[in-house]
């Protein structure tokens, strides 16, 4: 008998400015290669909100987003190999790509030079359908883009960084984070506060360039070696010339110009912070230190596995905010108004619940 799609729960946008609200949509029958994952927790990144609302161009509604999917196999197609039913798994930002482009052949499917293929708002090449997010009940997924979740790790508070985690990891190993090394992270946000923890244990003397002073306690907790400010301004000046190595993960326009000023001979800036409008750069910033404006997106499936599995073995795992998925449009606001501490995570049991 031919297999069919499964509806199942999900909170969808249904354009780019109504509230995220409870629907049904279809999952595809699981492949000979897919594996059925019952989500169980899933968490809230600022390119969901990006995405949702249109600020990258349009896209077509309703969709669910949601990049950050934790949950357990409950299925598992014919030609299935990595994993068994009751596995914890995970699902990141991209859930395909051709695998035969040079990049692919690399190990880097985030940069598949036809377009990796994502979670959501992708087209999936498995039924030509606009691919759904994990603000839902389940997902399925060929069982190469699915990453395993170290049995250690805090199970609740794990799904962050299967996007946070991996966009700043990879930055970080690429420019050699490291002892000796001083690592700038401008933004404590979702992002930002991963970067302090693995820049912290990857050995580099780490610092937090934040709007203002609130959430100092908690990055000097979290592994920072200093906490400034960037409100008065005075930092730009004080440690021009500073850093080896600026993350920029600011979801908002920022004047670019002034944090590559505090870079230090060769030092690279890299923008993971992803606003709608352009970051201008004056050249002769670039000029004085031989400075480089780099950028990077996410990470590649074996170095998203590394990353988890360096997390585990350094018991490292986001702070988060449980929520319930009714929460999840005051949840958005929050996180636009940089009033997340400092990643909120959707109780997967509440998604088919309405208030
Ligand atoms: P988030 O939790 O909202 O964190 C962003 C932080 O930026 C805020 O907490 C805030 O930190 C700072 N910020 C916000 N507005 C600002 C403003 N107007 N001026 C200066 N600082 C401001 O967001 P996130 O989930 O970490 O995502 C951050 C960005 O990365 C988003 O644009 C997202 O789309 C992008 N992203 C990119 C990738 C990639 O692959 N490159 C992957 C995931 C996400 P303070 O309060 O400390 O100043
Ligand atoms: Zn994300
Ligand atoms: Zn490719």
């Amino acid at each position: 008998m031919e297999k069919t799609t499964t509806t199942v729960a999900a909170w969808a946008a249904p354009s780019a400015t109504e509230p995220v609200a409870l629907t049904t949509i279809e999952r595809r029958a699981v492949g000979p290669k897919d594996v059925l994952i019952a989500i169980d927790y899933a968490g809230i990144c600022h390119s969901d909100i990006h995405f949702a609302r249109g600020e990258w161009g349009p896209i077509s509604y309703p969709q669910v987003v949601g990049h950050e999917i934790v949950g357990v196999v409950t299925e598992t197609g014919s030609e299935v190999s990595r994993y068994k039913v009751g596995e914890r798994v995970g699902v990141g930002c991209m859930v395909n790509s051709c695998r035969e482009c040079a990049n692919c052949l690399a190990g880097q499917e985030q940069y598949c030079l036809k377009g990796n293929i994502q979670t959501f708002g992708g087209v999936d090449p498995a039924d030509g359908t606009i691919t759904q997010g994990g603000y839902s009940t389940h997902v399925v997924v060929t069982e190469d883009f699915v990453l395993r979740i170290p049995e250690n790790l805090d199970y609740a508070a794990v799904a962050p960084l299967l996007c946070a985690g991996i966009t700043v990891y990879s930055p970080l190993k690429h420019w050699n984070a490291g002892p000796g090394k001083k690592i700038a992270v401008v933004g404590m946000g979702g992002l930002g506060h991963m970067a302090v923890k693995i820049a912290h244990a990857l050995g580099a003397e780490v610092t937090v360039l934040s709007q203002g002073l609130s959430k100092k306690e908690d990055g000097l907790r979290l592994g920072a070696d200093h906490y400034y400010a960037t409100g008065d301004g005075t930092v730009f000046t004080e440690k021009a010339n500073t850093y080896d190595l600026i993350i920029n993960t600011v979801s908002a326009l920022i004047d670019i110009n002034a944090y590559l000023g505090l870079l230090t001979f060769d030092g690279t800036l890299v923008s993971v912070g992803a606003p709608a409008e352009p970051l201008p750069v004056q050249a002769f910033t670039l000029f004085n230190n031989r400075r480089s404006f780099a950028g990077s997106s996410i990470g590649g499936i074996l170095e998203t596995q590394e990353m988890l599995d360096f997390c585990a073995q350094h018991g490292i795992v986001p702070e988060t905010e449980l929520i319930s998925a009714d929460y999840v449009n005051e949840a958005w606001e929050r996180v636009v108004g940089s009033d997340v501490r400092y990643r909120f995570v959707i109780d997967a049991k509440t998604i088919g619940v309405t208030a």
